[in-house]
């Protein structure tokens, strides 16, 4: 399935709901949710009543959006999530925190998980010494990231990190910015998982 390319803004106003998809944006007065809370198109602003159906699809979209996660991969997500031990739901958001580009996006390597996914994807990171370009590379607690030797003078890179500096980093994760270099501490509990999602309903979608 195609990537979405359109208006990301879109994506939060039809979840009705903050996904935090533009950067710095989300966070200021000009995020579209604040001025305009309703869905986009012709019947954005009528009131429909969601079925329980529709409350486990928006769930599953919601989560899906907030990571950047195809259709099918987010599926196989789910699949691994069922055959570990302990709460599906919970394992499912688990494993999406731990894509490379989720947690560049968390160690302020990056303004948004988009821009995370573009830079894993040109190179700029090594995983416990290689290169690694894999957006969808999961990580495991222990491993180590660096910034490349030659990426540490790009503008790019030095941009992003500046405009990031103030941004907190989950205690699952341990950042040291000034050696270009951070650490899975451990993968995160549910109360460590900001996305604003109930994984139970996203369990409920696959599980019938
Ligand atoms: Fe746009 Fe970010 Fe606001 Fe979502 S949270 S509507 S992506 S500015």
């Amino acid at each position: 399935m195609a990537r979405y390319t359109g208006a990301v803004c879109k994506l939060c106003r039809r979840e009705g709901k903050k996904l935090f998809l533009k950067g710095e944006r989300c966070y200021t007065g000009k995020c579209s949710i604040e001025r305009r809370s309703y869905a986009p198109g012709q019947h954005g602003q009528s009131r429909k009543k969601t079925s329980e159906y529709g409350m486990q699809l928006r769930a599953k979209q919601q989560a899906r959006r907030y990571y950047g996660i195809q259709e099918n991969q987010f599926h196989k997500y789910f699949l691994m999530a069922e055959r570990k031990q302990g709460v599906t739901g919970e394992n499912l958001l688990r494993i999406c925190e731990s894509r490379l580009d989720n947690v560049v996006y968390l160690l302020g390597w990056a303004s948004s998980r988009a821009e995370a996914r573009q830079l894993v994807t040109h190179g700029h990171f090594k995983v416990n010494g290689q290169k690694t370009d894999i957006p969808s590379y999961l990580l495991k607690a222990g491993d180590k990231l660096t910034i490349k030797n030659a990426s540490r003078d790009s503008e790019k890179i030095k941009a992003v990190l500046e405009a990031n500096s103030a941004r907190p980093v989950p205690q699952w994760l341990e950042a040291n910015n000034d050696a270009y270099e951070a650490k899975v501490v451990n993968l995160p509990d549910r109360d460590q998982i900001a996305a604003p999602v109930e994984e139970h309903l996203i369990v409920e979608f696959y599980s019938k």
